[in-house]
């Protein structure tokens, strides 16, 4: 099979891979549908973050081309959601419902493993990985939305839940890239009253606007938290979202906007650790199985 090889920074190609097989019967094979670059793969292409030769990528769909004996719950021809970390279901941490924390966490496109940018992908333990898709003859439109359920939606979905956002609550959002987008249109569904967006990026603005974001505020660092300060009348915000990944915005979202503390940065940091600084109410990243499971339980329950 074809399937993204990266090589070193700035050194991406095509290239062979030996299809994927089942080795345990716990595995799926999933050919990918859809896939997507995340903010942390352009890290490693630019340098600035370390990552292993060979296949890349954890975000994407698919469809179930061979499933071990053991695998429950997703069968031949389903589409399926991949969260960007697979999980056991039974440790812990998955039992606590942070997956992404699994002891046994297998992360594809790291290590030599397939890759999602890749033409498939074998998943292992499958059963607890894979969130199967309700109905068939999706659209392309909502295909590209089941996508962002592999990582951005989840993660967005994430620190707005994790920051306590509700009804009437007032939200600043640091960071509008596809996390931080998510993020609004996560605080929008959670009843938020007021969106506070910081983004100097036109078309970025345009679209956090369209997402619910009630307010846009250019400014960076500590003139961001005057900004904001300023907006509120001078008490701060309800709940920060930080979804930069910047330690910069992590000082911002933690310290300074929300006088309470109930900010919460999502996603991983460049170098794979959160910076100190940041408050969350979950160490790090997303529990992306359950939070793809509840998504996806949402789009059943509307259809
Ligand atoms: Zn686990």
């Amino acid at each position: 099979m074809r399937a993204a090889l990266y090589n070193g920074p700035h050194a991406i190609e095509i290239g062979e891979r030996p299809d994927p097989v089942i080795q345990e019967p716990t595995d799926a094979v999933v050919r990918v549908v859809l896939s997507c670059v995340c903010g942390s793969d352009l890290w490693y292409w630019r340098g600035e973050s370390p990552h292993d030769e060979g296949p890349i990528g954890h975000e994407f769909i698919g469809v179930v081309d061979e499933a071990g004996s053991a695998v429950r719950g997703v069968k031949l021809g389903d589409m399926v959601v991949a969260p960007f970390v697979f999980c056991d279901g039974t440790c812990p941490n998955c039992e606590a419902g942070v997956t992404s924390q699994c002891v046994h966490a297998y992360i594809p496109g790291s290590g030599g493993r397939d890759g999602g940018q890749g033409e498939a992908v074998r998943v292992p333990m499958a059963s607890s990985s894979l969130v199967p898709v309700p109905g068939s003859g999706h659209s392309d439109e909502i295909l590209r939305s089941l996508l962002t359920l592999a990582d951005v939606m989840c993660t967005g979905h994430h620190a707005a839940v994790s920051a306590g956002v509700g009804a009437g609550s007032v939200v600043a959002v640091v960071g509008d890239g596809a996390v931080g987008l998510c993020a609004v249109i996560a605080a929008k569904r959670l009843g938020a009253e007021r969106i506070i967006a910081l983004s100097r990026n036109p078309k970025r603005q345009a679209l956090a606007r369209e997402f619910g974001a009630t307010d846009i505020l250019p400014e960076r660092g500590d003139a961001a938290a005057e900004a904001v300060k300023e907006a509120t009348g001078g008490i701060g915000v309800d709940a920060a979202l930080e979804c930069s990944t910047a330690t910069s915005g992590c000082e911002v979202a933690s310290r300074r906007l929300a006088p309470t503390f109930r900010s919460c940065s999502p996603a991983f940091s460049r170098g794979g650790s959160t910076p100190v600084g940041c408050s969350t109410s979950k160490p790090t990243s997303t529990g992306s199985s359950q939070h793809t499971r509840r998504w996806t339980s949402v789009a059943r329950s509307s259809r």
